[in-house]
């Protein structure tokens, strides 16, 4: 009997998943560019009877027909493997690649194997490690008639909410990279904004790690629930066991990136979309790597000095948690905003209350809290942003102002708050119907003849900025 599926490099993700596709019951076959994974892997995980190949033929031949062959390699590695393939695969077979691979270069390699009759899925996998193992988010794009050839076994290997799969098809081409990809940027921003609640109350009110530990275990119980919420409470209860330090204490405030996030932001911007939450958290990340510097910077520049001072602890850690779920929901606001918008640009028909009830499961930003999500755009499919949902309108109400409040404090004390206060200000300027970009149009008028609309009369206007009385001589070009 042939194997049902077959999973193209054994690193920490492709090993793991192809333990998943095995234990569900799939006849699995492995292969890895280089023979040590899979001597490794095949020593380590006999009992689970994956059919291990040391050459690419074999694997290939192995597979029944259609074949689904599961790429699980670095992202620059994608185009190599793909061509070393194609020589040994027949019209109609499947090659899913679950690497986080750039939404344009999916795009690229759908419409490319489609002129060889092969089939591509982009599918965004999250979840990390354990997720691969366990259960992860899986969110599949490109054509649909393959996805349904594959979705048993994808669907069987997702990780499960209310006996659901976390796992759906997403839309055409590289939808599913871009799906994962804007996780990537909300998960960003989520990691910013719980660290400048752990940065606030630590710095500002003066909690040790061990009480952050069971603030942040407290918040779990509440709508804040999270994966990320959940392991910071697990981290800041950890001891060095070296220096008997908090862990926290002893790791580089240096943080590292892998350019998801970055190409979400770079994306947002081509779009054309606010998603300034998640490119504050990316900047921040550039700001932390700048240590050296800032080390020097601290002694030269001036500002408030960071002081404890006497503080209601208990008012504090309600407005931060309440500041928190307020940022959060601008941050999902703006990514899911820009889900919609590319969807629009591409012609994709995202469905962002199935994306949203997919992340729930196996994936890192996963939380209660996107139940919600669900929810907002199944009761309302025109729904323009999340803040207007009936839900998150009557949240960001009752929290405006608790944002509002630590975003001053912490300026006050000299605390940069990136994320939390690029969220207000996102917040209130969605909500202001006059901003002042009148004034950017009339310097982009003045100094390069853009022309502008105006708020009392139909058409583009065009003012002779230097010529005396010029303001009220204001005339109408052509429109
Ligand atoms: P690893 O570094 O553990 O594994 C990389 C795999 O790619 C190895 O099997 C490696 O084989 C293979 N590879 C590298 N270069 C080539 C090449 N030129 N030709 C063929 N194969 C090659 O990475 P991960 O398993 O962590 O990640 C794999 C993909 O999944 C990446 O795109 C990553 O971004 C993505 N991903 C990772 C997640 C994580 O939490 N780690 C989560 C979600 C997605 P060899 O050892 O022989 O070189």
């Amino acid at each position: 009997m042939k194997n049902t599926i077959g999973v193209y490099g054994l690193g920490v993700m492709g090993s793991n998943l192809a333990r998943n596709m095995a234990s569900k019951g799939e006849k699995v076959a492995v292969y890895n560019y280089t023979p040590d994974l899979t001597k490794k892997f095949t020593s380590q995980h006999s009992s689970l009877h994956i059919d291990s190949h040391y050459d690419l033929e074999s694997f290939i031949y192995s597979l029944e027909s259609p074949r689904k062959i599961f790429l699980m390699v670095a992202a620059g590695a994608v185009d190599s493997v793909i061509q070393s393939l194609l020589p040994l695969l027949e019209q109609g077979d499947i090659i899913m690649d679950g690497g986080n691979s750039d939404f344009h270069d999916s795009n690229r390699r759908y419409r490319e194997l489609q002129k060889h009759g092969i089939q591509f899925l982009g599918v965004g996998v999250s979840g990390g490690e354990k997720g691969a193992l366990n259960g992860p988010a899986l969110m599949p794009g490109g054509d649909l008639e393959s996805y349904r050839q594959v979705a048993p076994i994808l669907e069987k290997i997702a990780a499960h909410v209310d006996g659901k799969p976390c796992c759906t098809y997403i839309g055409p081409e590289g939808s599913g990279h871009y799906v994962k990809m804007v996780h990537n940027g909300i998960e960003y921003a989520d990691m910013q904004m719980i660290t400048e609640a752990y940065q606030f109350l630590h710095e500002k009110v003066g909690l040790s790690m061990q009480d952050l530990s069971e603030v942040f275990s407290s918040w779990n119980e509440t709508e804040l629930e999270s994966y990320l919420v959940e392991i910071t409470a697990d981290i800041l209860s950890k001891t060095d066991q070296e220096t008997g330090k908090p862990m926290v204490e002893v790791i580089l405030d240096k943080a590292g990136q892998k350019g998801t996030g970055k190409w979400s932001s770079q994306e947002a911007l081509d779009l054309g979309v606010p998603s300034t939450i998640m490119t504050e958290a990316v900047y921040a990340r550039y700001l932390s790597a700048m240590k050296e510097e800032r080390v020097y910077a601290e002694k030269h520049l001036a500002g408030p000095s960071l002081t404890h001072e006497k503080m209601d602890t208990e008012y504090w850690v309600n407005l931060v948690k309440e500041a928190l779920f307020m940022g959060k929901i601008c941050a999902y606001a703006q990514g899911f905003y820009q889900y919609q918008m590319a969807s629009r640009q591409y012609g994709w028909s995202l469905d962002l209350g199935e994306i949203a009830l997919i992340f729930r499961g196996g994936c890192i930003i996963r939380a209660d809290f996107l139940n919600k999500i669900h929810r907002a755009f199944k009761e309302n499919k025109d729904l323009t942003n999340l803040l207007l949902a009936p839900y998150f309108l009557e949240k960001t109400n009752r929290y405006q102002s608790s944002l509002r409040k630590v975003v001053m404090k912490g300026f006050e004390s000299g605390l940069s708050l990136p994320c939390f206060s690029s969220a207000l200000s996102f917040y209130d300027g969605y909500r202001s119907s006059r901003n002042g970009a009148n004034l950017i149009q009339a310097q982009r008028d003045y100094f390069g003849a853009h022309r502008y609309e105006r708020v009392d009369q139909e058409g583009i206007f065009h003012t002779n900025w230097l010529e005396p009385g010029a303001i009220k001589q204001s005339v109408k070009a052509d429109s």
